[in-house]
């Protein structure tokens, strides 16, 4: 049977790491297996736990073992978003799980490093390089890079990163962000540009870039917009937008003892990153008419990229070893129920 047009424009898709050097030397048992031909993920109960137990099987729109390559990812799973987003199409990849599986290795990898680099410079090359070898038709792509943490939006390309930015809609062109500053990019080295001072605002202000990082979602947003001389005569513009979603580590925060606004703060992290599961999930199951957009300020800021005519890939990273088995299973859970 063919997929329904809603599971075809949502792809979920698992990336377990490899083992560390930490890992390696405390011996740690691998309980995750990969099975690339049938897409499936396999997790087997730790030697220590309840040796009756099955392993459990999930299955997913592909799957890639600790040997994949960058660039593997980016040709099968990626590149066919971002061909629709040069062709006018929005979309959204969100990079899942919990701290320290590879979300950001995934979105930005290795910077200096061809092989090694993420989707998020990947892309950078892919729509300049289409561009190059245009001809009828006239580019214009702009960056915006912001985070959410707390539930608030900061701006990671402001001049002012004290300032908190609201969302707004208006009945013409929907969700948008209010202020948010976005910068034209004419080259793979300015639109890089664009990210490293992201980033290195981002870790302004955080006493702890990791754990800020695990705490809150960054989000670069490139939009594409091409004009071309139709055969009416007319100029048409067509408008696509990428969303690069480095997600907030999706650990319970809540069972790790945190107290006061520590709490608080988790609480909200993880209520963030349900919301998303639930309008993933409505918009894969195709039959709900309400998809809950509006329970978190990530859904509703990337409402008119999920669903509709959006295309979304979700990649759920996960590690390989038996300490992590609990949050393994419930990434593949969350990750299960988004398919
Ligand atoms: P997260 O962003 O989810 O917290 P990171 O992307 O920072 O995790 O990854 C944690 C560590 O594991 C980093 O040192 C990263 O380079 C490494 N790593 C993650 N995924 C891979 C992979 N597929 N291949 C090689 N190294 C990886
Ligand atoms: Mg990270």
């Amino acid at each position: 049977m063919s997929k329904s047009k809603s599971s075809e424009s949502v792809k979920v898709v698992v990336r377990c790491r490899p083992m560390n050097e930490k890992e390696r030397a405390a011996k740690f048992e691998r309980v995750v297996s990969v099975d690339v031909k049938l897409g499936q993920i396999i997790v087997r109960n730790p030697r220590e736990a309840s040796a009756s137990e099955l392993p459990k099987v999930f299955t997913f729109d592909a799957v890639y073992d600790w040997n994949s390559k960058q660039i593997d990812l980016y040709d099968e799973t990626f590149r066919p978003l971002v061909d629709s987003v040069l062709f006018g199409f929005n979309g959204t990849i969100f990079a899942y799980g919990q701290t320290g599986t590879g979300k950001t290795y995934t979105m930005e990898g290795v910077r200096n490093d061809p092989e090694r680099r993420g989707v998020i410079p990947n892309s950078f090359e892919h729509i300049f390089t289409h561009i190059s070898r245009s001809q009828n038709q006239q580019y214009l792509v702009r960056a915006s890079y912001l985070e959410i943490y707390q539930e608030e939006i900061r701006d990671l390309l402001s001049k002012d990163q004290s300032r908190r930015l609201e969302l707004r809609e208006r009945p013409d062109t929907g969700v948008y962000v209010k202020d948010l500053s976005s910068f034209v990019t004419k080259s793979v080295r300015e639109i890089e540009h664009v990210m490293n001072v992201g980033n290195q605002n981002r870790s302004v202000g955080a006493t702890n870039m990791n754990e800020h990082s695990s705490r809150s979602h960054a989000i670069f947003v490139i939009t594409v917009e091409c004009s071309e001389l139709g055969v009416d005569g007319e100029n048409h513009i067509r408008v696509g937008k990428l969303n690069l979603v480095d997600l907030a580590g999706s650990e319970r925060q809540t069972k790790t003892g945190a107290q006061g606004e520590r709490l608080k703060e988790a609480t909200k992290i993880n209520l963030s990153l349900s919301a998303l599961g639930n309008v993933i999930s409505a918009l894969v199951d195709g039959r709900s008419s309400h998809i809950p957009y509006r329970d978190s300020k990530l859904t509703r800021l990337l409402q008119d990229s999920l669903g509709g005519n959006a295309r979304t890939v979700m990649v759920a990273n996960i590690g390989p070893a038996s300490y992590n088995v609990e949050e393994t299973l419930t990434t593949l859970r969350y990750s299960n129920r988004a398919k």
